[in-house]
């Protein structure tokens, strides 16, 4: 499966989401494999109430969520690329993740220390992308200087350059062929980055109030990546509900949905309510073997036995 890290500096709700995704799971296990590989690493099925629905519409006898590989990451402070503190570990587990979470804090709490004495998320993303960018200079710089003028040395001198500047390596616009050059290097900043704006609950209904979740989402942009906003303690709490009572406990807070689904395309299937209705509506189509799947696409799959 998908191996997805979550990082962030301390204090910032890492481990309350973490739990919360695993808890969510454990509730939801009637059908799908669940285990905890060991007190950091949980494989969870992705909390989907689309597939929920979808496995009712279709009267399905076995549901099978996807599954995801989810690693708490913790560890990182400032100077992890010197190997301070646990830092070069942290680093080794960052490079087998798939994709990247980073927690951002966004709620404020005098009760609960910042590392860096107050609420910044710009100062919290630069410092995680500069700790990954170190990183990464030092691993292209061990191999650049032994390569003669080739392709490959242009793809990583055009790397180079844009962290130097201070910009991720996959903002870098390179072609295929020289995405694979550089491949060998496994790059951190080459990994796609989800932001995950961690707000108090009472935020949650209007995101955009918040001017810290303003600021993660310019800040998400800027560097290519998605941001999604959640309250890890709402996520927390919502994972000790029994299922039926969560929508409640949402539409209390003002919102239908947990942070953690994100609803797309699919949409138009559920309100469609079953397959004729959505070939009717037009809402239906055919794709070859080519097709790039999309978030939220409902596939049915067709083959000649
Ligand atoms: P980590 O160090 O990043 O793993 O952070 P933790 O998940 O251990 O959270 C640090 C502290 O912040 C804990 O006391 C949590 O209960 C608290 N916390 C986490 N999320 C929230 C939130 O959304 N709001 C508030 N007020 N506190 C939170």
């Amino acid at each position: 499966s998908l191996r997805a890290g979550i990082v962030g500096l301390p204090n910032v709700g890492k481990s309350t989401l973490f739990n919360a995704i695993v808890e969510n799971g454990k509730a939801q296990a009637a059908n799908f494999p669940f285990c905890t590989i060991n007190p950091n690493v949980g494989v969870v099925a992705i909390p989907d109430l689309r597939l929920h629905i979808l496995s009712k519409l279709s009267k399905s006898q076995q549901t099978v969520p996807t599954s995801i590989e989810l690693v708490d990451i913790a560890g990182l402070v400032k100077g992890a690329s010197k190997g301070e503190g646990l830092g070069n570990q942290f680093l080794s587990n960052i490079r087998e993740v798939d994709s990247i979470l980073q927690v951002v804090r966004c709620f404020e709490d005098d009760d609960i220390v910042h590392v860096n004495g107050k609420v910044d998320p710009k100062s919290d993303i630069d410092v995680i992308n500069l700790e990954l960018i170190f990183s990464d200079l030092e691993q292209i710089e061990k191999r650049i200087d032994k390569l003669k003028k080739s392709k490959t040395k242009d793809a990583q001198v055009k790397v180079k350059e844009a962290l130097m500047d201070g910009k991720p390596a996959r903002s870098v616009d390179l072609a295929d062929h020289e995405k694979e050059a550089i491949q060998h290097l496994c790059l951190l900043t080459m990994k796609p980055v989800i932001y995950v704006a961690n707000v108090t609950e009472s935020d949650l209904a209007d995101p955009d109030s918040n001017p810290h979740v303003k600021e993660v989402a310019k800040v998400a942009s800027d560097l290519q990546s998605g941001i999604v906003t959640i309250s890890a303690q709402v996520e927390a709490e919502l994972s000790e509900l029994p299922l039926e009572e969560r929508l409640e406990y949402l539409k209390s807070l003002g919102v239908t949905e947990s942070g953690l689904g994100n609803l797309v395309a699919y949409d138009d299937f559920v309100a469609a309510g079953s397959l004729g209705a959505a070939r009717e509506k037009g809402l239906l189509r055919l794709e070859g073997k080519d097709y790039i799947v999309q978030e939220g696409d409902v596939m049915l799959f067709r083959f000649n036995v």
